[in-house]
């Protein structure tokens, strides 16, 4: 017996019947005798419907009022359960952000919790009563409405779930687990029973979409072990958890890639100090962040600069550089949209060494050009075309021995 939370997807409660669902499994666990505190997202699809619909009245709406407007998506769903779970006989009572003071900066759309005093909700837990917590929402010190940014239920649950010291934070989401690749590209992944929270966070920031990064920095702060599992079968998730001996022995435990980057070349840049930094100014002022990074030097003191950012900034950052370009006398400047990273994570890449030259063995059996490479301590990223990307991950899945039997 102990305090559990659980976090349930928008697809977790996409309809009136999945919500009944959910009172289900939520009830199990409550007649075992456990304390429950349960997180919701909007149904799926209806955070963005809202968004579309404040975009109707102006391109960039207030966002103060955007947060008000985005809440009621969880407002609903936490109502609904809470209903359902006191239709099927069971005391339930739903809290908002605010309620269960969960409270935050004041960066609306992307707020950051600062605080959670978990009064109330110990109060209606004494009372034996099941706590419904309108996830992905929170008030600053002035009572305004803010969300935690897209995704951000996951950091509602792990926070709740830290400030409760809660004994299990579950995730019950519309896949079975974390996985060693999207099993969508590679038919021979196979879902990992723990994780890293490093891996977990590298994994994260380059494509795979389990959790919201956020909250995983949070569970690795506070040290909340996460169980990511689906709310559609009964089989045991991922769990998300600190580094242990074992999985040091796994050289890497996934592959991921993302086509959401695009990159940029200066040709011929004079080289010289502060070249680099008269560069990358214009970007950081624009609020574009860089990924990769590569300078080559070429003779007749020049040198090539190339760096990708997301696509959503491309065309933005190639119009500032072109600019930039003009002022520093570079000869031409250049973009492509068609590339695709790929990356291999593990922990135990710290102490086997040799996994990059098998990535790069791998990916030139195929014939696969690598545009560029970015290492972290637990990851090797690679830069390719982005036709080859599936095919890229399938063959460093079979590389790195992670196909299933
Ligand atoms: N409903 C919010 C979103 O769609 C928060 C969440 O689902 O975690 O981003
Ligand atoms: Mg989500």
């Amino acid at each position: 017996m102990g305090l559990i939370v659980q976090k349930y997807g928008g697809t977790s409660v996409a309809d009136l019947d999945r919500i009944r669902e959910v009172a289900r499994r939520v009830i199990k666990t409550y007649d075992q005798g456990n304390d429950v505190v349960v997180i919701l997202s909007a149904m799926a699809g209806i955070t963005d419907s809202l968004i579309n619909m404040a975009r109707e009245i102006t391109e960039s709406p207030d966002k103060r009022e955007l947060d008000v407007l985005m809440a009621t998506g969880e407002q609903t769903t936490s109502a609904l359960l809470a209903m359902t779970l006191k239709s099927m006989s069971h005391p339930a009572q739903s809290l908002l952000g605010h309620q269960a003071e969960v409270l935050t900066d004041h960066c609306y759309g992307n707020a950051r919790i600062v605080d959670i005093r978990a009064d109330r909700i110990m109060e209606l837990l004494q009372k034996r009563h099941i706590v419904v917590v309108a996830g992905f929402q929170g008030c600053d010190l002035e009572g305004n409405i803010t969300t935690l940014g897209r995704g951000g239920s996951d950091t509602s649950a792990v926070a709740i779930a830290a400030a409760l010291k809660a004994d299990a934070c579950e995730i019950y989401t519309d896949v079975a687990g974390v996985y060693t690749a999207d099993p969508n590209v590679c038919k021979k992944a196979r879902k990992l029973d723990r994780i890293s929270y490093d891996e977990m966070l590298e994994m994260a920031s380059i494509g795979a979409k389990v959790l919201q990064i956020r909250s995983v920095e949070f569970a690795k702060k506070y040290n909340v072990p996460v169980h990511v599992r689906s709310s559609f079968t009964e089989e045991e998730g991922t769990m998300v958890v600190n580094e242990d001996a074992n999985m040091e022995s796994v050289v890497v435990s996934g592959v991921t890639y993302n086509k959401n980057e695009a990159r940029i070349t200066l040709k011929k840049v004079p080289d010289r100090p502060g070249i680099a930094a008269k560069i990358f100014a214009p970007i950081a002022e624009a609020g574009i962040s860089v990924d990769m990074i590569i300078q080559n030097t070429r003779a007749g003191g020049q040198t090539d600069l190339t760096f990708t950012v997301s696509k959503a900034d491309y065309e933005t950052a190639l119009e500032l550089e072109k600019k930039v370009a003009q002022e520093i006398h570079a000869e031409d400047v250049f973009g492509d949209e068609n590339i695709a990273k790929v990356s291999v994570t593990g922990v135990g890449m710290r102490s086997h060494p040799g996994v990059a030259s098998k990535m790069f063995a791998a990916l030139a059996r195929e014939n696969i050009n690598i545009l560029m490479i970015s290492t972290s301590e637990i990851r090797i990223s690679c830069l390719i075309e982005e036709k080859y990307a599936e095919l890229a991950v399938q063959v460093l899945h079979t590389a790195f021995g992670l196909d299933q039997e």
